[in-house]
């Protein structure tokens, strides 16, 4: 076996451009763990969705999700059967719950409020203590981890990622059109780059892949080549 040293793989890029596929397919390679963010936003989501702190224009309670961010406890555990993550809130399974319109049309609001990204990125931090991790997000190279060895942003046509989330979703059961999907990526990406805080942002230092026209396993033979070469 190679001697590897272990590194923090930082992945970010827009919304349903394959990034959690994709990280989670070089976890399994190196044997590392994997992290996705979006979930951590999305089981927030879902705990203000529960308890009324989404108003009816699509508003977030700021000062009542604050006060609520102690009680909100969100655990990522690897599953066995897919080798990505499920998603723990309070104790509950919400791996699939958290993927639903409601919370998927929600996240972005969540996600632009500061007390929510602080408690989160302290998590995030924490997990990739001990090296060893691909962590997917929007804001890991920039600001959860900086110094991280190896830092790729990811992006594809938004036609291109569209199709794919829809033939994702389509494929668990959910009723859900072409133009429904396009316009929720849409839609998340203009506020994912347009927040105050943590914009979606290239890191200066990330590598760009764009993969509307390649296949995973083309994507993690140019990966391949990048660990190695972090290795020096
Ligand atoms: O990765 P996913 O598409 O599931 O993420 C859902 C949402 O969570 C994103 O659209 C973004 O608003 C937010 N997010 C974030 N920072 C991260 C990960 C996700 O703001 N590191």
């Amino acid at each position: 076996m190679i001697f590897m040293k272990d590194i923090i793989i930082a992945i970010d890029g827009y919304s349903s451009c394959g990034k959690s596929t994709f990280a989670k397919a070089i976890a399994e390679k190196l044997g590392y763990t994997f992290i996705d963010t979006g979930a951590m936003y999305r089981a927030v989501t879902l705990y203000a969705l529960r308890h009324q702190l989404i108003r009816a224009d699509g508003s977030v309670d700021e000062k009542g999700l604050t006060a609520a961010l102690p009680s909100i406890s969100i655990r990522l555990l690897r599953s066995a059967q897919s080798g990505g993550n499920s998603v723990f809130l309070n104790g509950e399974d919400v791996s699939e719950e958290i993927r639903l319109a409601g919370v998927s049309d929600s996240v972005s609001r969540v996600s632009e409020l500061a007390p929510v990204r602080e408690h989160l990125v302290a998590q995030q931090r924490a997990m990739g203590q001990r090296r060893a991790v691909v962590m997917d997000g929007r804001d890991i190279g920039t600001v959860v981890f900086p110094h991280a060895e190896l830092k790729i942003f990811m992006t594809a046509s938004p036609e291109v990622r569209a199709q794919r989330r829809y033939r994702e979703l389509r494929a668990k059961g959910v009723e859900t059109s072409l133009q429904e999907v396009e316009s929720n990526i849409r839609q998340r990406d203009a506020i994912d780059e347009n927040r105050a805080v943590s914009p979606l942002r290239k890191a200066n230092d990330a590598v760009l892949l764009d993969n509307s026209c390649m296949s995973v396993e083309e994507q993690m033979a140019w990966v391949m080549k990048l660990i190695t070469s972090t290795q020096s």
